[in-house]
């Protein structure tokens, strides 16, 4: 038996940004993983860093997600410190397009909401639109600009977190399968796994999308955790000479650039189940309105195809926070997001270990939101 001051379940960019987070504070960490950290939802992410809501369920977020973007710079600063790598972070914008009859319509109405939510927008003229990002298709009518919007690589990032975590003494424990939370009288005191048992003051789930399976005879995380997975496609494209300077995307694409030339192009919104297969119809969606957005890609070549499960939840959400079980806490469900949000959940989930309590509102992802929907509904 292994004892810790805290155990997190899952080495996802999310486990693994907390137990950073959770070490500085002289904390004794273990995270748990079923397999190779890093190797899920995390590292298959396209890296967008972007507050603006992408459909009215994600309204909720906006300021949640500002705070972790304003976040992100300290966040990247402390991890490539710590770890002596890079993470291709970089602050250059995003540039939303639209087409056809009804486009100033809603870029007018996107600036206005984006506005309204403090995420800085910013209306682009159509003649101006190909000097902000000269790749873009000749056939757009109108655009909006998001000058604070950032993005990372998050193959890079979750391996540099992992590093750095270990740096400040974070023990990983690769391989190891959680079977189920551990009581005693009514505290979850621990976890179970496939080999042996970690004894702990606090024990943070963060499966990502397999956080609901999580069982054992008191399955309290399909209640208080209602993950499921979404999938998603991406593909790596790369054409001579072909750069583009900011993350680019439509009503059905985005384009997110890399430092070394690449150009990531995404992505499908799919219920699969747990299957995380690369299908020829998602492909094609995403290459017909990748070409659609940038006619340069038509000759570009495909580098790579991958699909990840996004960790998706009821109402969009992210659930983060202390449950109704003493020493038991939720960081997953970060759907489209978890990139984005990895800074600002670390700091909610130290705080709730720390001080009790948060700076930042955080009540609407609580994870006993979903325990008062049932009562109500009940
Ligand atoms: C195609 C795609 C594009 C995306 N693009 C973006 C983007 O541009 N920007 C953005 O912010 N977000 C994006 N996301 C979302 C983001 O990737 C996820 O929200 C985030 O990675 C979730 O992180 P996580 O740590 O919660 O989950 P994961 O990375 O899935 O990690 C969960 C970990 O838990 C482990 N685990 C599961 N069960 C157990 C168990 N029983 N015992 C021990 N370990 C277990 C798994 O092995 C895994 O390592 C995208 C996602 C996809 C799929």
């Amino acid at each position: 038996m292994k004892s810790f001051d805290v155990v997190i379940v899952g080495g996802g960019i999310i486990g693994t940004s907390v137990a950073l987070e959770l070490a500085a504070e002289k904390l004794r960490v273990a995270v748990l993983d079923r397999q190779q950290p890093g190797e899920e939802a995390s590292c298959a992410a396209a890296g967008m860093l972007s507050p603006a809501p992408d459909s009215p369920r994600g309204i909720p977020l906006a300021p949640l997600a500002n705070e972790s973007l304003n976040l992100y710079p300290e966040f990247v600063e402390t991890v490539e410190r710590a770890s002596g790598q890079s993470v291709d972070y970089a602050r250059k914008g995003a540039v939303e397009v639209f087409f056809g009859i009804e486009a100033e319509t809603q870029r007018d109405k996107r600036v206005t909401e984006c506005t309204r939510l403090g995420v800085k927008a910013q209306a682009v003229k159509f003649e101006e639109i190909r000097k902000k990002e000269p790749l873009v298709s000749s056939l757009a009518r109108a655009a909006v600009c998001f000058p604070e919007e950032a993005r990372v690589d998050p193959r890079l990032l979750i391996r540099a977190v992992i590093g750095a975590a270990q740096a400040r003494g974070v023990q990983f424990f690769p391989d190891c399968e959680v079977t189920a939370l551990e009581f005693r009288q009514d505290r979850c005191a621990g976890v179970r796994t496939l080999t042996s048992n970690f004894v702990s003051e606090n024990v943070i789930v963060a499966a990502g999308s397999f956080s609901a399976s999580i069982g054992g005879e008191n399955n309290q995380l399909a209640r208080l955790a209602p993950t499921r997975p979404v999938r998603g496609q991406l593909i790596a494209l790369r054409r001579d000479g072909l750069n583009l300077t900011c993350v680019l995307r439509s009503d059905h694409v985005y384009l997110v650039p890399r430092r070394d030339g690449r150009v990531i192009a995404g992505s499908t919104l799919e219920e699969a189940g747990f299957e995380k297969r690369v299908t020829a119809s998602g492909i094609q969606q995403i290459l017909d309105r990748a070409i659609e957005l940038c006619f340069e890609l038509a000759g570009a070549e495909i580098v790579e195809m991958w699909s990840g499960l996004r960790p998706g939840t009821p109402d969009d959400l992210p659930i983060i926070g202390p449950t109704d079980i003493d020493g038991l806490l939720i960081a997953t469900g970060h759907y489209r997001n978890g990139i984005l949000l990895a800074p600002v959940t670390a700091k909610l989930i130290k705080e709730c270990i720390t001080h009790r309590r948060t700076m930042f509102d955080a009540q609407a992802f609580s994870p006993l939101r979903f325990k008062e929907t049932a009562a109500h509904a009940g």
